[in-house]
């Protein structure tokens, strides 16, 4: 629901605190699916709102289950599709959420990188798939912005969201956590902002060359600049800072990657890596590595600090990077 506008226009046609506060909760904790259900307020401004506004700007366009892990496809309201990912762990539940329509980044492992940008997600339409999981029956713990698209390019819109969840769907800051391909200048303002808000590093290699060609967009944002800008990003909030690894056959997963990840990862007592088992993807030549158990096996005898982040929803084609409309 666009709170903004509906706040607008409720003021406008003389409506009190209290009923705006009525509406706003009952969006928020989800209580109905629409205007229409909301039998606390007159049947005449149900009928003006539902004239006026759309209750939730996304609508599920199919849904498909696995073990620990529902994907829906979700249909916005110029037809266009996103996906958003309900992961089930043992003591949280987490809502990954897409922030753009497709992405423009062109990473060659990912599926969403292979669509394109189509556009960014308004705040409206990032905070409306917790709401549309939320009226599922879900309890949403945690979030997570790694569906389709980059953060960092769509920013405004991303930040606006994460603060209006913390104030009204009230899940913490660090409870939420913003994955970046590298955008540099996005990390400095990521940094300035000064929220709890996690922060993760699509790395996926550390040699500029094989990052450029497997994340084009590291030809702007180079590999030393980047990892100056994490520095400063410890530096300056005292918090963890993760790199996603996603272990990938022949790309970057030899002895000599290991070794230089560990160096990395060493440099800096904030620094943590997930390794990740990477999710095959249609169209692309890159498969997993086969070398997990040697590349960690380095990192190990280098005591660094990591995990191997279990991969959900793989089966169902709703893991991360292969979400496609
Ligand atoms: N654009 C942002 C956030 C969305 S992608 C980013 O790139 O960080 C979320 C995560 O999924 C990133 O860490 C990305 O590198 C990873 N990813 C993309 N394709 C993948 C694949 N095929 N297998 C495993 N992880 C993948
Ligand atoms: Fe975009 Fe992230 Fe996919 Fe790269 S990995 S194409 S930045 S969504």
């Amino acid at each position: 629901m666009n709170v903004v506008k509906v706040i607008e226009y409720l003021l406008k046609i003389g409506e009190p605190k209290f009923r705006l506060n009525q509406i706003l909760e009952s969006y928020y904790l989800a209580k109905f699916k629409s205007f229409d259900e909301m039998t606390n307020i007159s049947k005449d401004l149900r009928q003006k709102l539902s004239d006026n506004f759309n209750f939730l700007s996304v609508e599920e366009d199919g849904i498909v289950e696995s073990k620990n892990s529902i994907k829906a496809r979700l249909k916005l309201i110029d037809n266009l599709q996103i996906e958003t990912v309900f992961l089930k762990y043992k003591e949280w539940n987490t809502v990954c959420v897409s922030t753009q329509v497709g992405c423009a980044m062109g990473c060659t492992f990912c599926a969403t990188g292979q669509m394109g940008l189509k556009r960014n997600l308004t705040c409206e339409e990032i905070i409306d798939q917790i709401i549309y999981w939320k009226q599922k029956g879900v309890e949403v713990d945690r979030i997570v912005f790694m569906g389709m698209g980059e953060p960092f390019l769509n920013w405004l819109n991303v930040k606006k969201a994460i603060e209006e969840i913390h104030d009204n769907l009230k899940i913490g800051w660090r409870k939420m956590t913003v994955s970046t391909v590298g955008v540099i200048n996005g990390i400095r303002d990521f940094t300035s902002w000064e929220k709890e808000v996690n922060l993760a590093i699509s790395l996926h290699s550390l040699n500029q060359g094989i990052r450029e060609k497997i994340m084009p967009s590291a030809k702007v944002h180079k590999l030393n600049e980047l990892v100056k800008s994490c520095h400063r990003y410890t530096n300056q909030t005292k918090r963890l800072l993760f790199f996603e690894y996603a272990l990938m056959d022949g790309v970057n997963d030899t002895d000599t990657d290991a070794q230089k990840l560990a160096d990395l990862v060493n440099s800096n007592k904030l620094f943590f890596a997930n390794i990740i088992k990477l999710n095959s993807v249609k169209n692309s030549k890159i498969n997993p590595s086969k070398r997990t158990v040697q590349f960690c096996r380095i990192l190990d005898s280098n005591r660094v600090k990591y995990s191997r982040r279990m991969s959900m929803g793989g089966e169902i084609k709703g893991a991360c990077g292969q979400l496609i409309s």
